[in-house]
């Protein structure tokens, strides 16, 4: 690890990464690769979780070719320098802003959505002007291995490098002194990551996960909502970052919105979920186990069938739920919905505010004096809108 780190860090003090000719060059290449590559990448993301190709093609490579045609737009006015204002100390210099590449970027990818969060933030490292090493994670396998074949033929071998491996390998990696960290994947490994950071104060950016609230007030278009709810928690299996992890709601509109997430499952994914090429399966068997031992002792309202052969989980909704629960204490990330009856939306607000930071909050109302209300402690809340599109229609 020592000697890739050094020789990445050789090529990028020989200047070679900065042109901006040299970035538009090399996020040219990478475009080309995931167009003339595609097939490969579908293939492997469909390996690692049972994707279909069109979802695969909508969750990960559309995201991926509008972020380097965004660079490629915006590339040349952000490298050049910014005039700023002068004062006092200094009315006798030239002064800018100038954007400067960091170094040596180490890139640590999650499984989720294996292609686009490891390439999503290479293309800002090389956009940048940074060398990188990318870490895939090494439980989406066969989207890593695509990913060391293919970049090396299309990217520039002194500057990017892929390493694949598992905790030990990261390990190794992160005794390393980088420039920059980003870091996609748990919190747990997420300390991790900072504190070997820390040793070399090597700034990170984490991007880690949460249980995601959404309280449904009484006052709202039930139907879009139970809609909206069930195409954000059960595609990809629920293994989304900021998939609704729970329903705050009045008891009175539990049975009402179980109903409808089940008509519209149904709706999205058929009779026979099992058969349905829109439908995910679990990554791997520990995590199956995982989200299973969720389900014990738990309402059923709908759902819960699992098949260990397979990784399958049905979308699974839970009623009544107990705020202790297991169910409740972590980031589910799988197709398990709780609901828990809350009195209003303060308690609901009050229940928020008593746990860890989510990273994203869904509020439905139609009433401004409920979604006025949020005046939450929570720093990281992001309020989001679901579009009214469901992947099966
Ligand atoms: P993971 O198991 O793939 O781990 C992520 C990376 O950490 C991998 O590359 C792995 O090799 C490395 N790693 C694992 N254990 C390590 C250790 N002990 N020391 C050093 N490195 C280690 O992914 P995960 O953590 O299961 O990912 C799911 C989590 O990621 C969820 O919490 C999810 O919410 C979060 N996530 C967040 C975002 C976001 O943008 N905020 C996006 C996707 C996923």
């Amino acid at each position: 690890m020592e000697r890739e780190v050094q020789r990445l860090r050789r090529a990028f003090r020989s200047g070679r990464s900065r042109p901006l000719r040299f970035r538009l060059q090399q996020l040219e290449a990478l475009r080309r690769m995931v167009q003339e590559r595609e097939a490969d990448i579908l293939a492997a993301i469909a390996a690692d979780l049972c994707k279909s190709e069109l979802n695969a093609y909508s969750q990960e490579v559309i995201t991926i070719l509008g972020e380097i045609d965004f660079m490629l737009n915006n590339l040349a006015d952000w490298v050049t320098a910014k005039p700023v204002k002068k004062n006092l100390f200094t009315m006798l210099d030239e002064a800018y802003v100038q954007a400067e590449p960091l170094g040596v970027v180490l890139i640590i990818g999650a499984w989720n959505y294996p292609f686009v969060l490891t390439i999503q933030p290479l293309i800002g490292a090389i956009a940048a002007g940074n060398a990188v090493i990318l870490k895939p994670s090494e439980l989406s396998e066969h989207t890593a291995q695509v990913l060391a074949k293919l970049l090396p033929q299309y990217l520039d071998q002194d500057l990017y490098a892929v390493v694949n491996g598992g905790v030990k390998e990261t390990t190794e990696l992160l005794k390393e002194r980088f420039d920059h960290i980003l870091y996609t994947g748990n919190a747990a490994v997420g300390r991790v990551v900072m504190e070997a950071a820390a040793k070399h104060l090597t700034p990170v950016t984490l991007e880690l996960g949460g249980k995601s609230p959404c309280y449904i007030d009484k006052d709202c278009d039930l139907d879009t909502v139970c809609r909206r709810i069930t195409w954000g928690k059960y595609m990809n299996c629920g293994q989304t970052c900021i998939a609704p992890d729970y329903v705050l709601c009045e008891a009175s509109l539990q049975n009402h919105i179980v109903q409808k997430i089940k008509e519209t499952v149904q709706e999205f994914y058929g009779e026979n979920i099992k058969e349905s090429p829109d439908y995910e399966r679990i990554i791997n068997l520990r995590h199956f186990k995982r989200i299973q031992s969720l389900l014990e002792g738990q309402k059923i309202a709908f759902g819960g069938e699992t098949d260990e052969a397979t990784r399958y989980i049905a979308p699974t909704v839970l009623t009544d739920v107990d705020p202790e629960a297991k169910v409740m204490q972590e980031e589910i990330f799988g197709p398990v919905l709780p609901i828990v009856p809350v009195k209003n939306a303060d308690e609901a607000i009050q229940f928020i505010n008593e746990r860890e930071k989510p990273l994203a909050l869904y509020i439905f109302s139609h009433n401004d004096k409920v979604t006025a209300g949020w005046g939450l402690t929570t720093e990281s809340i992001l309020l989001t809108l679901f579009p009214t599109s469901a992947p099966a229609c």
